[in-house]
């Protein structure tokens, strides 16, 4: 940052390495000669014990110049207006007369201790706040300071020089340049020098502790001298300083920057900060900002400096990408600011100035990026270089900056300077593919490039066309909301990245963002899940920085599933139900302090975090710090050191598959059966997922159960048709208590599973016979609905109790696979519907998952066979994490027929080939029928229903079948069960006829099946 204040507000600093607060706004006109300024003598002495400095000021205001002077925050002894007295106020008004006016103020202030812009102390001095009557316009300054013998001193300066008498030291410094406030800074310094170029002299100011450090501060510091006036020009002034503070500033003044203590020992400082402070010698403070027109200078000493070290090191892309990442989370449509509204920001580290600095510092320095490639390498630099020369010690602007680079290029940029300085929305680009045609070995590709934002940029865009040689790179100028191309390319494409480089100020695609802890901070709909009172002492520190962030806050029991929704989340402690209804429960550490972000499943462009600690002392140490690491998905901590760090993989650029070509198999490795059963004889559970209507799947679910069976005996089946109340009633069939009748009866097989009992028969039969246990896996149908339809906070104490606490949506890849198979369902837009269905699916996985689970722990000699529906057998998002996570030292094993559809490596572990094979056609009537106290009654007739055939009506009532009684559709259908096709059956049935006289017939009707 660029050290200057506000006279008006009395800014607090913190912690700020490169950063710039507000400007002034300086009233002077440029062209004002330096004679014609007022000038000021300030002569101060130092009671360093006492905290306070006395003070003279004396303040010459040219004739027919007004001017206004604060005097706030200082304690006034006396006021002269040439040679009269006058009362002290906070400010004072000096109005413009024929002749030179002369104003005399002796003044005092004490700095009561610990403030960020003052100190006055026997271990030092350092005033970079309010500390001398100050004018609203720059001045000329003369300073003479009396300080103790063994002290050097330092302040804006062209010359020092000093005189010693007794045991006190008076330092005089010499600026020849208008300024708008001093700083002063002093202390028992070692001072070291080495020239810069004759004439020029470079400094350190280090504390005798830290003297160390102070040879590698100046060698860094010559090198980015040297690099800048190469760059830009030369180096502005006679002295340059690199100056230790008591307190931990980082400030770049006229002549020197000020490193705090606890900042110079950072090893990264002389990489990063200490160059972007140098910079700003030349642009900040050689050439001031006219912030009228907002502030250019942070923009372009981030872009000269940060940008390009990285760039040095081959990393601007993912610097650049990083100033996308952090701009999207800090900035939204409802409090995003121009660049030409940004006048300067505070720390980095306080929260409410994330915004204004993500506008000011990164879409700044995109700007210039976007600049340099508009116009090229040497007219921007000769563009700068004309800036500096013509600005050097004076205030210039947006327009000024414009008008060099329309002169070094020949240009006229002010559509892109208009662009990008006034409008305060972003780029939002989407790239779809609209044909790829192959003619005389030419491939035509044809796409769409979209602006979604409401009004189109004009934009430079780079895309590379992936081929198997290798990359290719275009470039497209749009100009408007939609723009169509045809690209002829030599080989075949099979990827498309837009804007691979990270060259545009564009809002990234969600693919390009990472989940990130600075996504939570920056959010504008956020909720924190707090834990109950008694777990809450803990993580008190983090509680107390969310009050300060304004985050809202609710306890785990006051929070329902429905406030996850569309919201970024922070879950202190894996305590609470809705963390692990989300995060399942996540590994945590024995020890230390850790930080997790996901994406959040029920929130898309949201993320949940998750904070865990273990301990009241580690959440302590580690808190202060979280401000430091907004761009990291996951951090640990160990007594409030850092000792992980990751930030989640994303996509580089906006990525567009043109072609994912299908997979095969090599046929000389394909497995017989055999082998691939001899493989799996170590696998505790293997799944095999059918399509529930295809009876070939049921065939080789059976044909596994057998061999498997063969390989060891101890096996059971775990059956997603089934949901654990049905448990008893399996145990009895199994048994031989009941008769299959009874067990479909008793089930209610046909009215929750439904499917053609003839597809399970066999397999079902198969453990009877070998008395192998079948395991009810599913969870109730009705409950499921309910949390469909509801949400998972609409159920009972007693129902929640059936449900797995512990529910891992944040499975990659799993809110999306849920997603298709949601759309396929024919839904597509209702967020609300996808949450509730998203977590129905995530219900019955878990409980399966857990069924397997308990009933392994309980039978450690036992296998198991799982059978279920594809979808739930996926090997990467469904069962089997899920079981991996509750069981993770075992072994299971994915089998799933092949469906002749694309073939994806994470849904199966083998791939059975199998000749389909039908069912012969079921024995129906025909009827669609709805169950009545009565009996089921006949709503309906299939096309060609054996029972219309027969003279059975809508209205019916279905009484017997070949006089078995029928009460209900199960009934019915598990009787129709033992029909076969073609032969006779009665069917009793009662109807009804209209009329005054209702009359009641009971019918017996043959119906041939
Ligand atoms: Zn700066």
């Amino acid at each position: 940052m660029r050290k200057s204040w506000n006279r008006l507000k009395h800014a607090r600093f913190l912690l700020c390495l490169s950063l710039l607060n507000a400007l002034l706004t300086l009233s002077v006109a440029q062209s004002v000669m330096a004679s014609s300024l007022p000038s000021q003598q300030l002569d101060i002495a130092f009671d360093l014990a006492g905290h306070r400095l006395t003070g003279k000021s004396v303040i010459t205001v040219p004739a027919q110049t007004a001017a206004t002077i604060t005097l706030s925050g200082l304690e006034i002894i006396s006021l002269h207006l040439n040679t009269t007295p006058i009362q002290a106020t906070k400010q004072l008004t000096i109005l413009p007369t024929p002749q030179e006016q002369q104003v005399t103020i002796s003044f005092q202030k004490t700095v009561a201790d610990s403030q960020m812009d003052g100190l006055i102390d026997p271990s030092g001095i350092a005033l970079t706040g309010l500390w001398h009557p100050q004018l609203d316009t720059a001045c000329l300054y003369a300073l003479a300071a009396a300080i103790p013998k063994q002290f050097a001193a330092i302040s804006e300066a062209e010359e020092i020089s000093d005189t010693v008498s007794g045991k006190t030291r008076t330092v005089r410094f010499r600026f020849s340049h208008p300024a708008d406030s001093l700083n002063f800074v002093a202390g028992p310094y070692v001072v070291e020098q080495e020239p810069i170029t004759p004439g020029q002299t470079l400094y350190s100011y280090f504390f005798a502790e830290d003297r160390e450090l102070a040879a590698e501060y100046r060698k860094k510091t010559l090198a980015y001298l040297k690099r800048y006036q190469e760059l830009i020009g030369p180096y502005p002034y006679k002295r340059f300083s690199i100056v230790e503070n008591r307190l931990p500033t980082g400030y770049a003044m006229p002549t020197f920057t000020l490193l705090g203590q606890t900042v110079v020992r950072l090893p990264f400082i002389t990489e990063t900060s200490l160059g972007h402070e140098v910079l700003h010698s030349w642009f900040g403070n050689a050439v001031g900002v006219d912030a009228s027109q907002g502030n250019w200078c942070e923009g372009l000493t981030t872009y000269l400096a940060d940008q390009a070290f990285a760039a040095d090191k081959g990393a601007d892309a993912g610097f650049r990408k990083q100033q996308l990442i952090n701009y999207q989370s800090y900035v939204a449509s409802d409090n995003t600011l121009a660049l030409k509204d940004f006048s300067g920001a505070g720390s980095h580290l306080a929260s409410g100035n994330k915004t204004a600095r993500a506008v000011g510092y990164d879409k700044g320095s995109m700007l210039f990026h976007m600049l340099f490639r508009e116009i090229g390498d040497a007219p921007f630099y000769a563009g700068l270089r004309y800036f500096y020369a013509r600005f050097r010690h004076q205030q210039a602007s947006w327009q000024d900056l414009m008008a060099s680079f329309n002169t070094s290029s020949h240009q006229n940029l002010e559509p892109f300077f208009s662009q990008w300085l006034s409008r305060a929305d972003l780029p939002r680009l989407e790239v779809t593919m609209d044909s790829l045609k192959e003619k005389d070995g030419q491939m035509e590709l044809g796409l769409t490039i979209k602006q979604l934002q409401e009004k189109p940029y004009r934009l430079r865009l780079p895309l590379d066309i992936v081929t198997a040689k290798g990359k290719e790179r275009r470039e497209v100028t749009l100009t408007d909301a939609e723009t169509k191309l045809n690209l002829s390319l030599t080989d075949y494409p099979s990827l498309v990245i837009a804007d691979p480089d990270y060259d545009l100020m564009r809002t990234l695609a969600p693919e390009e963002l990472p989940p990130t802890w600075s996504r939570f901070l920056g959010s504008r709909e956020r909720l924190a899940i707090i834990p109950e009172a008694e777990d809450r002492q803990i993580y008190a520190p983090v509680i107390e920085l969310l009050t300060s962030l304004d985050c809202p806050v609710k306890t785990a029991s006051e929070a329902t599933d429905k406030d996850l929704a569309g919201k970024a989340v922070l879950f202190l402690g894996t305590n609470s139900r809705l963390a692990r209804s989300i995060f399942a429960p996540p590994p945590q550490a024995a020890t230390g302090f850790t930080l997790e972000a996901r994406e959040n499943p029920l929130a898309p462009s949201q993320v949940a975090v998750l904070i865990t600690s273990s301990s009241a002392a580690e959440t302590a140490a580690a808190t202060p710090k979280l401000a430091h690491y907004g761009k990291y998905s996951a951090l640990y901590f160990n007594l409030g050191r850092i000792e992980r760090k990751t930030i989640a993989e994303s996509d580089q650029g906006i990525r567009l598959a043109i072609d994912t070509p299908p997979m095969g198999i090599a046929l000389p490795q394909a497995l017989s059966f055999t082998a691939i059963m001899e493989q799996t004889a170590d696998r505790r559970v293997v799944y095999v997922g059918e399509s529930h209507t295809r009876n070939e799947d049921h065939l080789l679910q059976l044909r596994v159960i057998r061999a498997l069976f063969a390989q060891n005996p101890k096996l059971a089946i775990g059956m997603e048709m089934f949901s654990r109340e049905a448990q008893p009633v399996l145990d009895r069939y199994l048994a031989g208590e009941l008769s299959e009748r009874e067990f479909l009866k008793q089930s209610g097989y046909f009215s929750k599973w439904g499917f053609d009992y003839r597809l399970y028969r066999e397999i079902i039969n198969f453990a009877r016979r070998n008395k192998l246990p079948i395991v009810a896996l599913n969870q109730e149908k009705e409950l499921v609905s309910k949390v469909f339809k509801e949400g998972a906070s609409a159920l009972t104490a007693e129902e929640l109790a059936k449900i797995p606490a512990d529910r891992d949506l944040a499975i990659p890849g799993y809110r999306q696979r849920i997603t298709e198979v949601f759309a396929m369902h024919g839904q597509h837009d209702a967020t609300e519907q996808l949450n509730g269905f998203f977590q129905a699916q995530a219900i019955w996985d878990e409980t399966m998952a857990e069924s397997v689970t308990a009933f392994l722990n309980a039978h450690p000699e036992s296998r198991m066979v799982v059978l279920a529906g594809q979808g739930h057998t996926d090997k990467a998002t469904a069962i089997p994490p899920r079981v991996a996570r509750r069981l993770p030292t075992i072994r299971q094993a994915v089998i799933l027929n092949s469906e002749n559809e694309a073939l994806d490596q994470t849904e199966a572990d083998y791939l059975i080939f199998s000749k389909p094979v039908e069912l012969p056609p079921a024995a129906v009537l025909g009827v669609m029928l709805a169950n009545t106290p009565e009996g089921p009654r006949v709503e309906g007739l299939s096309e060609k229903s054996k029972a219309g055939a027969a003279g059975i009506r809508e209205k019916d009532l279905i009484l017997a079948l070949d006089d078995e009684p029928v009460a209900t559709i199960d009934d019915l259908k598990i009787i129709l069960l033992g029909k076969e096709i073609g032969k006779q059956v009665t069917v009793r049935i009662k109807r009804k006829s209209g009329g005054w006289f209702k009359q009641e017939a009971v019918l017996s009707v043959p119906v041939v099946l």
